[in-house]
């Protein structure tokens, strides 16, 4: 792939570690390239980041044609830079694009896209303890017509934000509620997608559980309102006596590559791992009777969060003492000890830059 290259000759100041949070700061540079029928992907470019500019008609204004991915970009101590499984990142995103009729992106391209965007802006790659460069690509529609057909016209961009260390001031365990009005989707629909219009639908049950002093929302399943699902932007594992159980894919829940990774780790290690269908429920059966040890989230951001506290129909349930447990500190050192290139990566997962 040829990819144009334009400096940005007014490069901005980067901030400091410690005021970084997620996605405030963006990098000098942005990726794009656009797709269209007779042209297929062409004019991939890295350009100053700049403000993008649509035809008020633009597909995505209206009918909400995008989809995104997320991934980090991490600072060994040897001062290189690495990626964390990207290829599984890639796949899903063409599964996404499959599902919204958006365009495929060959995965060399992609790979290449990325790899190249990222040695471009290495030097936004934080250095402090937990920090990381995360990378957004996004994809959407941008037809400059009110039709609602398949999109002809497509825009593929990655952008770049330096972003702190999630637990600056250590690992607390999060409430949850679990929610039994809204649904986030349904199988059929568009759940194993990442596509933004997901996002927005749930931000109603998010604002009420925010309202109630709780920091995130556990989705049941859209028909029975029966299964576990997921939480926000995170897939959840319970330790249930000795084995950990996680939803199983069913359609309506985002494939995780956090989950995915603490499925592979928690089966070489020997634990028993269950990819099952988990009811409310039998969960808060486990609740009452103890036989809940543990539970958390896990997704890139996070990468692995102990749910502390969980509320169903106004009944509260305390996980572990509201403590971190010690399967699920181990999840969280092994993970992050790979992504960082603390400890050696027997997976293969590392892509070193
Ligand atoms: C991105 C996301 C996850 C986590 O996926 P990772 O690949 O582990 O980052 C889980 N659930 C939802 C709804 C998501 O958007």
């Amino acid at each position: 792939m040829n990819i144009r290259f334009e400096k940005n000759i007014a490069p901005k100041e980067k901030p400091q570690d410690n005021v970084l949070g997620f996605g405030k700061y963006f990098t000098d540079h942005m990726f794009l390239m656009n797709y269209d029928p007779e042209n297929g992907w062409h004019d991939a470019r890295i350009v100053p980041f700049q403000n993008i500019s649509l035809h008020p008609a633009s597909t995505v204004l209206h009918y909400g044609s995008e989809i995104f991915e997320g991934l980090k970009a991490y600072r060994r101590a040897d001062g290189g830079i690495q990626l964390f499984r990207p290829i599984e990142n890639i796949r899903r995103m063409n599964n996404s694009a499959e599902r919204l009729c958006l365009p495929q992106i060959p995965e060399e391209d992609a790979l290449e896209a990325l790899t190249t965007f990222v040695r471009t802006e290495a030097e936004w790659t934080p250095h402090s303890e937990g920090t990381s460069l995360y990378l957004r690509p996004f994809m959407f529609g941008n037809d400059e017509s009110l039709g609602v057909h398949t999109v002809h016209h497509v825009t593929f961009a990655i952008i770049a934000s330096p972003v702190g260390s999630y637990y600056a001031e250590g690992i607390n365990p999060v409430r949850i509620m679990i929610e039994d009005e809204d649904v986030r989707a349904v199988r059929g629909g568009t759940g194993y997608a990442k596509c933004g219009g997901n996002y927005a639908a749930s931000n109603r049950a998010g604002e009420r559980a925010a309202q109630k002093g709780y920091s995130q929302v556990l989705w049941l399943d859209g028909v029975e309102r029966k299964y576990i699902e997921e939480v926000g932007a995170m897939n959840v594992m319970f330790l249930i006596g000795d084995e950990v159980v996680t939803p199983k894919l069913t359609g309506s829940i985002l494939p995780g590559i956090t989950r995915k990774s603490c499925i592979e780790i928690l089966k070489k290690e020997g634990y028993k791992v269950s990819e099952r269908l988990l009811s409310v429920e039998e969960l808060s059966n486990a609740m009452k009777n103890g036989t809940l040890k543990e539970a958390w989230g896990c997704g890139t951001a996070a990468v692995v969060s102990p749910i502390g506290e969980l509320l169903y129909k106004d009944h509260k349930y305390i996980v572990n003492e509201g403590k971190i447990g010690k399967l699920t500190q181990h999840l969280y050192d092994t993970l992050t000890g790979i992504q960082w290139g603390k400890i050696a990566d027997p997976y293969g997962w590392i892509y070193k830059l």
